[in-house]
């Protein structure tokens, strides 16, 4: 004999109910089947929303009736076609009956958990007739027997306690004489030994199979869904989540009375003590393998954690206070109160100090309880021994299970960091001494959060997903993107790592994409994106709340470095090849390295020096190994080098200058590169990542253009003035020409002071052969005091900006 329960989803369409008919046909080949059905998908739902709008003295309940109706006779009349009088006649007395009771309530505007047990079991008749009589119509060998004559219970409505001594005899008596090949029954509705009816608690189908398949003591219980099994998370939040294929029964316990609902948790207990393994299917996929859950532990040895859940509307109360400490009998008290209000407990922290007692329940059962419990220990609360109740809401928890975990170090450490480093804030932590399940509560705001990032750490074979969000995407920003685009799969198989743009913006617009932005159509989908501002850019990333979310300044704007901070402060982290952050006041750039470190988010800005050469990446390594840097001798410019490589006696420094700007090689406005200010930059940043506080106005800048150039109040005006001092730049030139020298614009860092300045580098100089854009950078240190470290090749240009900028994400990403 076998017992298979079929879900409201595998029971609530003509396909699916024909597929549930095909799957028992196929069991009742080999041998007697039991089918335990729930009501028709949502109908339980709709019949407690009708109820309460009866209840409520709202009209809506009528047209709520007129679909339950609907819903059933469609479906009747699709299975049934040529259906006869007395079945057409019993599902229309069934609806009356419903309708009667319905307008019932909406008189007397009252629903007692009686009579609302009464209203949700129609939910469970009318389906488990209709299943039944299609397959009587089909010529199948089918009968219906009501549950509610075999499942009897005490009077605890809405969620009834199984009489299992009359309840077991009763399944036995009816089973032994019953010789139908399927027998259908209602899931869910049961009882009282005084006749009224019951139900098992939302979700209780599965318990009803449950209880029967022990009773009859089957070789196993299958229950029928619409999901692969019980996965590794609710797959409806995380999309990597996986069906388990083995868990034991007290992980499926810890599983499911933690959230997944896949499996009622009261449906274990009948079927563990007898052993019977219970195995879940998805009927719309019969030949997935599902999980099986057996009394066997050792299955999974390599796995330490199974599965998480999570479970939405907690709250978290604390009684806390200096009274409690030392005094025996008060969590004995407390506990007995909630007891008495019957309201469940779902999770318990007790510090070691014993001055506070923690605990969650269901965010509904908050104010009675709050409140019965300040009566018990109002002598207390009025002599200050202890406070009045803490209350805290809209909390969820979210669990980390498996029955190997104790055999494993570090567990909760990797749990707690992994949360952490998403800004996850923990408001409590338990952990049951046998280890099978560790539990946090945390905001609801971050459950998805908090369980992709568990998913990824504890379940994805180490591939770590970064959501990536660009502002700017101009000439490097488009690269970057393309880049992304086509190293995706590359650095998934080799790294990885899961690389998804979320979200794009340019000055004038924005787009997102939660699930990763196509990177073949951005453009068209950017151009008719929604009206982009600083703000509602951070708006979005934070209301999207991904974990490992990364947050890529490709402009050169000085607002958009002003918002990093927010991000950081969001534990997002931050890359830019913008360096004004950095070469702004030391006090903004030390607080962004701060709050970097504090809120565990990355700031990385390698590109603001050399573009994609690894020089601060370099120098970070060299002084976090112990290294100390004694000096720094660079050419940073690639625009000033391109100017003075291509500068001779044969033509003019203003059309060298020209030729540079419309290559591309020096910013919009020249003057920022000619000035020397943009290398200015450079090295200020490097003084500062080699740990010296300085600021741009400490830096000596030797300026080699004259004084009507820097005057120039535009670029045309600068232009004008190049030509009118041609003179002096051939002076220049001449004097490095006759000393056999070339200019080079050299940045300089002695350890303390740093300076910039056009320089005569004579032939034996590593700078004397730099050619085009090229930089250079030498780092004298305790480790390299004679012959440097040096760094050299192309330091300007968009693809090998955009190569950095991909560099630093992943660097995140390591
Ligand atoms: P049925 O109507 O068949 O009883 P339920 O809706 O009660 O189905 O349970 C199945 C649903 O449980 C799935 O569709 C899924 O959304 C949800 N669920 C939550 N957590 C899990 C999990 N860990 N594994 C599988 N399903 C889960
Ligand atoms: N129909 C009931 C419910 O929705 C029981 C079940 O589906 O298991 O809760
Ligand atoms: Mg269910």
């Amino acid at each position: 004999m076998n017992v298979l329960k079929f879900g409201g989803t595998s029971v609530g369409s003509t396909e699916n109910i024909k597929r549930v008919i095909a799957i028992l046909n196929n069991y009742s080949q080999e041998e007697p089947v039991i089918c335990v059905v729930s009501a028709v998908g949502g109908i339980t739902d709709k019949l407690l929303k009708a109820g309460e709008f009866a209840q409520h003295k709202n009209e809506h309940y009528l047209s709520e009736f007129k679909t339950i109706k609907e819903i059933h006779l469609n479906l009747l009349s699709e299975l049934i076609p040529n259906q006869s009088e007395a079945v057409k006649e019993y599902v229309e007395s069934k609806l009356a009956s419903l309708k009667s009771l319905l307008d019932g309530i909406y008189l007397i505007n009252e629903l007692s958990p009686k009579t609302s047990d009464k209203l949700v079991s129609f939910g469970e008749l009318l389906s488990s007739y209709i299943v039944a009589e299609t397959m009587k119509s089909q010529g199948l060998n089918a009968v219906r027997k009501n549950s509610q004559d075999l499942i009897v219970t005490n009077s605890k409505f809405t969620k009834a306690e199984v009489n299992y001594g009359i309840t077991n005899m009763n399944i036995r008596e009816y089973f032994k004489n019953a010789n139908q090949k399927i027998t259908i029954l209602p899931g869910f509705i049961s009882k009282s030994d005084s006749g009224e009816i019951t139900t098992l608690g939302r979700g209780g189908s599965d318990f009803t199979a449950a209880i029967i398949a022990a009773a009859l003591k089957v070789n196993r219980l299958e229950i029928w869904t619409d999901v692969n099994g019980m996965y590794t998370a609710n797959p409806k939040l995380v999309k990597q989540a996986y069906p388990i294929e083995r868990l034991s029964y007290q992980e499926a316990m810890e599983l499911s009375h933690f959230g997944a609902k896949v499996l009622y948790p009261p449906s274990l207990q009948p079927v563990l003590v007898l052993d019977i393994p219970i195995h879940i299917k998805n009927t719309t996929d019969p030949n997935a393998h599902g999980t099986v859950i057996t009394s066997d532990k050792s299955n999974g040895f390599s796995k330490a954690a199974k599965g998480i859940s999570n479970i939405s509307n907690i709250a978290l109360l604390t009684l806390q206070g200096n009274g409690m400490i030392g005094i025996p009998g008060f969590s004995k008290r407390l506990f007995e109160t909630l007891a008495q209000e019957k309201i469940n407990v779902i999770f318990i922290t007790q510090a070691s100090s014993e001055h506070s007692i923690c605990f969650g329940i269901d965010e509904n059962d908050a104010a009675l309880a709050a409140e019965s419990i300040n009566l018990t220990f109002e002598n207390e609360i009025s002599l200050l021994k202890i406070d009045p109740i803490l209350i805290e809401k809209e909390l969820s928890i979210v669990a980390l299970v498996g029955d190997n975990m104790k055999n494993h170090q570090g567990i909760s450490g990797r749990m707690f960091s992994a949360l952490g480093k998403n800004n996850i804030n923990i408001r409590a932590i338990a952990q049951g001494a046998s280890e099978k399940n560790i539990s946090a509560v945390i905001a609801e705001k971050d459950v998805k959060k908090a369980l992709n990032t568990l998913h990824e750490r504890f379940f994805e074979d180490q591939t770590k997903q970064l959501n990536v969000y660009i502002t700017g995407v101009g000439n490097v920003g488009e690269r970057l993107v393309e880049q992304i685009h086509q190293q995706k799969k590359y650095v998934k198989e080799h790294l990885k790592i899961n690389m998804r743009v979320i979200g794009l913006s340019n000055s004038r617009t924005m787009i997102f994409d939660e699930s990763g932005l196509s990177l073949k159509s951005w453009k068209e989908q950017l151009a008719s994106g929604e009206k982009a501002t600083l703000e509602g850019f951070l708006e979005r990333v934070k209301t999207l709340n991904l974990r490992n979310s990364i947050f890529v300044d490709v402009t050169a704007n000085e607002e958009v470095s002003k918002i990093y901070a927010d991000y950081l402060r969001e534990s997002i982290a931050v890359v830019a090849c913008n360096k004004i952050a950095c070469s702004s006041t030391f006090e903004n750039y030390s607080n962004l390295k701060r709050l970097s470190v504090k809120y565990n988010a990355p700031f990385l800005f390698e590109t603001n020096v050399g573009a994609g050469l690894p020089i601060i990446d370099t120098l970070n390594h060299l002084i976090a190994s112990g290294d100390k840097i004694t000096s720094i001798q660079a050419v940073l410019s690639g625009s000033l080098n391109f100017v003075f490589n291509n500068f001779d006696d044969s033509g003019s420094f203003h059309d060298v200058v020209k030729q540079a700007q419309k290559e591309g090689y020096t910013e919009p406005d020249p003057r920022i590169d000619l000035s020397g200010v943009d290398v200015a930059r450079k090295i200020l940043i490097l003084a500062r990542e080699s740990g010296t506080k300085m600021n741009l106005e400490d830096i000596e800048n030797d300026s080699f253009l004259t004084e009507n150039n820097l005057k120039s109040d535009s670029v045309d005006d600068f232009y004008k003035t190049l030509i009118a001092d041609e003179a002096h730049f051939q002076k220049l030139y001449a004097s490095a020409k006759k000393n056999d020298c070339q200019l080079k614009y050299v940045a300089e860092f002695d350890g303390e002071k740093a300076k910039v300045g056009l320089k005569e580098i004579p032939k034996d100089h590593p700078f004397y052969n730099l050619k085009g854009k090229d930089n250079i950078v030498m780092f004298f240190t305790q480790r390299y005091p004679e012959q440097p470290l040096i760094i050299k090749g192309a330091g300007a240009g968009a693809d090998v900006t955009a190569s950095g900028l991909f560099a630093d994400i992943i660097r995140i990403g390591n």
